[in-house]
């Protein structure tokens, strides 16, 4: 089968990181033009912006959005009502109301619209996934504390309104736990650290709420020194176990690892944008998001040391 025209817009950290490799490596796949201020790649077409795009999109029909939330819901809206599939990176959007605005218009212009959770594509997630189903938890302790110097260096729309300064990494936890429970998780208590002169959070502590599975928790830390810790302990009645990494690893109690694969989460982002393509369907998945929301309306705020990189 010969590869599908895709179009990608935001040439950042995270396309050079990930979205042009996993696009370089795609079967399902190929870069057929890019949408960048300041950036292009060799020998693929380059537009400066969504319009410019749009005017001579040839035969490409799906895009690929990898900016930061705010200004993508514009170039969203404007790629679905020209007819095209969207794929966005996590998080959908900067309110609840755009993403279900976004949902609207995929419905509306009969496109596909995927809100991408690369988190959940970890190797482990299903299996941990398939050893939770049915069972009630005891605990489940989330630990996500990186240095923000390290994995969003100079990036100052994360401390800006709108955006989710720590929880932009949290929310990839949410997405997993949204994954491998079989019931809803709801936040309950949650104090958050602003940096003095900033808007969003450093660091957050936070408590799930469920009458029987009283011992759910979330530590998030932007503070952090070092690699980042991307942890779950999850014990339930007669198992236990760790996943770690970002949903990459699956640890027993006696330190035997499971499912340490590489990173293949773009990849198979992709190769999901695919499906939905050829099936003419959406996945639209809100619970992470819903998540962060709740926190941020029921958080205690306090304010720390000011922050500069
Ligand atoms: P980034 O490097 O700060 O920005 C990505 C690109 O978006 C910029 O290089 C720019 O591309 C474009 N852009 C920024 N502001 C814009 C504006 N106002 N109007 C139009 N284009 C604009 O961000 P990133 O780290 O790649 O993150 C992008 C998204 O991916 C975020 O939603 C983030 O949560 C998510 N993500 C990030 C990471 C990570 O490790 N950084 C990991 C997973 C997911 P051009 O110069 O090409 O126009």
């Amino acid at each position: 089968m010969p590869s599908t025209p895709i179009a990608f817009a935001g040439i950042g950290k995270i396309a050079k990181d990930e979205h042009i490799p996993a696009l370089e490596a795609s079967k399902d796949w190929h870069l057929a033009a890019t949408i960048s201020r300041n950036d292009g790649i060799d020998g693929v077409p380059g537009f400066h912006d969504m319009d410019a795009f749009l005017r001579d999109p040839g035969d490409i029909r799906t895009v690929s959005l990898a900016l930061p939330p705010g200004p993508r819901f514009d170039y969203a809206i404007k790629a679905m009502r020209a007819g095209m599939n969207v794929m966005l990176e996590k998080p959908p959007s900067v309110t609840l109301g755009a993403a279900r605005h976004l949902c609207m218009e995929a419905e509306a212009n009969d496109v596909s619209l995927y809100f991408t959770w690369h988190s959940r594509m970890g190797d482990a997630c299903d299996a941990a996934r398939d050893r939770l189903k049915g069972k009630t938890l005891k605990k489940l302790k989330i630990t996500w504390c990186e240095d923000v110097r390290q994995t969003h260096p100079d990036q100052d729309w994360l401390w800006e309104p709108g955006n989710l300064g720590v929880y932009d990494p949290g929310i990839n936890a949410f997405s997993i736990l949204a994954k491998i429970l079989d019931r809803p998780a709801s936040v309950s208590e949650v104090t958050m650290e602003l940096p003095d002169g900033r808007q969003t959070p450093i660091c957050s502590d936070i408590v799930f709420a469920h009458p029987d599975e009283p011992d759910m928790t979330a530590h998030l830390n932007w503070r952090h020194e070092g690699d980042p810790v991307w942890d779950m302990e999850i014990e339930t009645k007669g198992d236990a176990f760790s996943l770690t990494g970002s949903g990459s690893r699956l640890i027993e109690p006696d330190g035997a690892k499971t499912h340490e694969a590489g990173s293949n989460e773009y990849p198979l982002l992709y190769a999901r944008m695919a499906e939905l393509v050829k099936a003419g369907d959406s996945d639209t998945d809100l619970r992470p998001m819903e998540m962060v929301a709740d926190a941020f309306l029921i958080g205690r705020r306090t304010i720390g040391d000011p922050f500069d990189w």
